[in-house]
């Protein structure tokens, strides 16, 4: 199903031009319009998903295949050192396109800086209710 108001569905399907780096019958690979650094690119599949927990495992099983291909081909053709996939779901995770996107971000001796946290700190007991919890959701 495609959304007829979701831009990325637009993108994905052609509707609205991009710069894309890859299509199948599935995904659209673009270059991200604001990119963190040189090459950053989404993945997006080419009907409408909200976010991962949308996405059909079929589709998620292509995702991660791709990204590391994408990612190989920016290692070789614009030199970065590593790549980040970074995948936000829900606003306070930063998601602001609600069509389910991966980014792969290339990173350069330079920069960017990006994707850290603080690590805090935890009791064994914390952790095992923590994943009790979890587990009991699965
Ligand atoms: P999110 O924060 O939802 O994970 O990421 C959305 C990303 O989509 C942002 O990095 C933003 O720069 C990018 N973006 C938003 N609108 C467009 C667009 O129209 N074209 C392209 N190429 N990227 C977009
Ligand atoms: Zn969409």
């Amino acid at each position: 199903m495609k959304d007829s108001s979701c831009i990325f569905c637009k993108i994905a399907n052609g509707e609205i031009p991009s710069s894309t780096l890859y299509e199948d019958e599935d995904f659209r690979v673009i270059l991200d319009l604001g990119p963190a650094s040189r090459g950053h690119a989404l993945i997006l599949p080419k009907e409408h998903f909200a976010d991962v927990c949308a996405l059909p495992e079929a589709w998620a099983a292509k995702v991660l295949p791709l990204a590391a291909r994408i990612g190989a081909a920016m290692k070789k053709a614009l030199g970065c050192e590593g790549f980040n996939l970074v995948q936000n779901n829900g606003e306070a995770a930063g998601q602001t396109v609600f069509h389910f996107h991966m980014h792969i971000i290339p990173r350069y001796a330079d920069g960017p800086q990006m994707v850290s946290w603080t690590p805090g700190e935890s009791t064994p007991q914390e952790l095992a209710q923590t994943a009790e919890a979890i587990r009991a959701a699965l």
